[in-house]
């Protein structure tokens, strides 16, 4: 996947943004069916022998044990760590699942290699940074953009927080391992990857308003992958492997721009806050979780519409020049019902009702759900906005 490293290269040296972006880490990006071989010479070239894999039940019935064995016969030193799923049948990335692979590493473990979807690459990125590791990152399904950003979130004692941790060296996808995953997985990916609607339309509010740092290649990168995913939502949706595997590149694009930004300004605003909020809930609840990007494509309906609402509000307080390009923000992201109208063409959930969040808990995230993150959201301007007023 060369595009993305000749990306890099054009804008290193031109970012207006006025901060370094530092080289990402990840040397070779590869999408195709021959993924799980260039994976093998990849370990040789790096001269990786003994190697931790690390997968769920259903990871290694779709990917992990083909590469398992695949590395087995050729002379590396294969070890597993199957990470086991809690009483719902959710594997979480929390104390438990961490301490879980990080008993299967051993002092000659050189790698770690990430077989599975968001959160068995959390657990990996985490345990392998805390052992100064490289990891790899095979993913299973095109569900999330975080294969390829430095964030792991960690579920602590219920409650969620974010370590930046480091990328992985190497990713290697296998495109029929992509295309045959479940379509709820298809929808989730295309769920978070709609979000960047308002989490860009937040980060340039937050920049406009509140001073966040801001990168306009960065944004641009986003913006651009999240325009390849609507413009072959239909491919996606019949998993046609060309749709799929634009899919997956929106995803490591996005993913590649919060890498390069060095935060998930691009990627995560309100929408990523909500949706956080609401697994926290669940998690308390012992209520069986969601995907990630499920939620986030609901979320971002829900706020998109919940920002254009506010528009008065949002306007008031900025100089004249701030509000016309304030208002351009919000003008640039669709309506609730188009974004829902997306994700129902893909075959996910699409409204509230569909993920089980009641009317309590919206209210209660839509009022603290910007307590989450320091950020300068929309959301967190209208909740901050109200407390001066009370
Ligand atoms: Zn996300
Ligand atoms: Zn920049």
């Amino acid at each position: 996947m060369e595009s993305f490293n000749l990306w890099y290269g054009k804008h290193r040296e031109a970012c207006t943004c006025g901060s370094e972006h530092h080289l990402a880490v990840t040397e070779r990006f590869e999408i195709g069916d021959e993924a799980f071989l260039l994976l093998r010479s990849f370990l040789s070239e790096k001269n990786y022998k003994n190697v931790l894999l690390v997968y769920d039940e259903n990871t290694w019935e779709v990917a992990g044990a083909k590469v398992f064995s695949l590395l087995n016969g050729s002379g590396f030193h294969v070890k597993g760590s199957k990470i086991p799923a809690n009483n719902q049948g959710d594997v979480i990335a929390n104390e438990e699942s961490i301490v879980h692979a990080l008993l299967a590493a051993s002092e000659e473990t050189e790698v770690f290699i990430a077989v599975g979807a968001g959160t068995i690459h959390d657990i990996t990125r985490f345990v392998s940074y805390k052992m100064g590791l490289p990891f790899i990152s095979v993913p299973t399904a095109p569900s999330v953009d975080g294969f390829n950003s430095k964030g792991a979130p960690i579920v602590v004692r219920k409650k969620k927080v974010t370590f930046q941790t480091h990328a992985p060296v190497g990713l290697f996808a296998d495109t029929k391992v992509l295309c045959n995953a479940p379509q709820e997985m298809v929808a989730a990916g295309f769920g978070d990857m709609l979000g960047k609607y308002t989490s860009l339309a937040d980060w340039r509010f937050g920049h406009l308003t509140g001073g966040e740092p801001y990168c306009e290649a960065a944004a641009k990168m986003t913006e651009e992958a999240l325009e390849a995913c609507i413009g072959h939502a239909r491919l996606i949706a019949e998993k046609n492997e060309k749709g799929i595997i634009e899919l997956m590149n929106a995803l490591i694009m996005s993913g590649l721009a919060m890498s390069l930004f060095g935060h998930s300004h691009p990627a995560s605003g309100g929408e990523h806050h909500l949706s956080h909020y609401w697994e926290m809930k669940f998690l308390e609840e012992d209520r069986k979780q969601l995907l990630h990007g499920e939620k986030v494509g609901v979320s971002c309906a829900l706020i998109a519409d919940f920002y254009k609402e506010e528009k008065e509000k949002l306007l008031e307080a900025s100089s004249e020049d701030a509000a016309k390009q304030i208002e351009k923000i919000l003008a640039w992201i669709p309506e609730g019902n188009v974004l829902r109208k997306y994700l129902k063409q893909i075959g996910g959930s699409a409204t509230l009702e569909d993920i089980g969040i009641e009317e309590s808990l919206i209210n209660e995230s839509l009022a603290s759900a910007h307590s989450i993150r320091d950020r300068k959201t929309m959301l967190r301007y209208l909740n901050e906005s109200k407390m001066r007023t009370v």
